[in-house]
């Protein structure tokens, strides 16, 4: 890469939040986990999908981390990513992003025309046999048939990257902007040999990819642990790591390709081996959440009591009203089980704490509820319609809010999954 490319460094994880209120309190929590060694840039991220139910424009989001990056003295660099974005939707974010997250999951299974996967295959023969990869345990085989197979099935999704690619580089210039490839919302995951081929497929197309999020094994629900054997996932990611650091070299893409999770959150299960697969390899990592901060939202609200606590009940109310309105768009990635969801009789005689109880992500307490919790999650479109009145108790409310969202992000995302650099 040349001197003038924007590099995205080792560690980044993903902020920013539905409304756009957390950034300083996110910031707050990266600069404790800085003093503690532990060097984390983030990655203002808000999807498509989030802009659409909520009505916010991506320029937004770029206000929002600037003025975040000006009030806390933010010293490292930042990002703003069009998140989860497609040829279609790509034009609204080009303005105000720095990092794009080309999201090709739908086009994968389409194949692309014979010509071009017989030439793929032919350039990639040489990978066929006994690879050894650095970091695995054992040789990697590639045969021909999974050559052909994984072109079969990535090839023209890889293709439709560089499309969405070359449309961002025209307009930007190369170099000035991050460019990330996820295949993560899918029902398939792609395994350590897929991704090698994907990844030459990636570099054939010229697209000088930063980070990778492959579909993982097991389910990433939004806002709950992982669902899955985490020892099986364990052995995946370390694999996926030795892969790509190996197809960075061998297809001459950025030094600095990593893997970037997309964990819908809260992946606590998980948080474990990749801190050890990141000390043990030097690998960087992308993890693109911000730590359930909407949430964390309405912890701080409820908390607080009175109208903070007040609006916590309402839209636990409306959202039970409206269930399948709000879960629709989520369907893939939430699990509700709907008998187990509290009555609204119930919830209105709670008080703050117990509020708090059932929503925070504490395992360990047993009032924990995780489709209450789930289905709050998609919730964020009532608070969107309450307008002034919810984003006024946000200020009203500002330091339980706060303190919540930091205290989340520091202690049980950021401290858990990147270890302090240079050990
Ligand atoms: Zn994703």
């Amino acid at each position: 890469m040349n001197k003038k490319t924007l590099q995205l460094p080792k560690y980044t994880m993903g902020v920013g939040d539905r409304f756009g209120k957390e950034g300083q309190a996110q910031l707050a929590a990266l600069l404790r986990a800085r003093k503690d060694g532990v060097d984390v840039s983030p990655v203002w991220n808000k999807s498509f999908r989030e802009h659409s139910i909520i009505h916010t424009e991506p320029l937004s989001v770029r206000q929002a981390a600037d003025s975040a990056v000006k009030a806390t003295g933010w010293p490292l660099p930042y990002f703003v990513d069009a998140d989860h974005i497609n040829f279609k939707t790509v034009d609204g974010f080009i303005g105000s992003s720095d990092f794009f997250t080309l999201d090709v999951a739908s086009a994968i299974g389409t194949t692309a025309d014979s010509k071009a996967l017989e030439a793929f295959v032919a350039r990639h023969e040489d990978l066929c046999g006994r690879l050894a990869v650095e970091g695995l345990a054992e040789p990697m085989t590639v045969t021909r048939d999974l050559l052909f197979s994984v072109a079969e099935k990535y090839l023209f999704a890889v293709q439709e990257a560089g499309r969405i690619y070359r449309r961002v580089e025209q307009a930007k210039g190369a170099g000035c902007f991050v460019t990330e490839v996820s295949m993560d919302e899918t029902l398939q995951p792609q395994t350590p040999s897929e991704l090698l081929v994907i990844l030459a497929a990636i570099a054939d197309e010229g697209i000088p990819a930063q980070t990778i999020a492959p579909r993982f094994s097991g389910r990433f629900n939004k806002g709950v642990d992982y669902v899955g054997d985490a020892a099986k996932f364990a052995c995946e990611f370390e694999a996926d790591v030795a892969v790509v650091r190996f197809a960075c070299k061998r297809f001459d893409l950025p030094a600095n390709l990593k893997l970037s999770v997309h964990s819908g959150s809260d992946k606590f299960k998980i948080y474990g081996a990749i801190n050890a697969v990141l000390r043990k390899s030097g690998a960087g990592l992308h993890l693109k959440t911000a730590g359930t901060t909407w949430l964390e939202e309405v912890v701080g609200l409820a908390e607080a009591g009175g109208e903070g606590l007040a609006i916590a009940k309402d839209v636990y109310r409306a959202a039970i009203d409206r269930f399948d309105e709000l879960c629709g768009p989520y369907s893939e990635v939430i699990d509700i089980d709907r008998k187990a969801l509290p009555a609204m009789s119930e919830v209105s005689r709670w008080d703050g704490a117990a509020f708090a109880a059932a929503l925070r992500h504490d395992q360990s307490c047993p009032r924990y509820n995780p489709n209450l919790r789930q289905l709050l999650h998609v919730g964020y479109k009532v608070a969107a319609e309450m307008g002034s009145r919810f984003l006024d108790a946000l200020d009203n409310y500002r330091s339980s809010v706060a303190v919540n969202v930091e205290t989340n992000f520091y202690e049980r995302h950021v401290m858990r999954v990147f270890p302090s650099q240079g050990k």
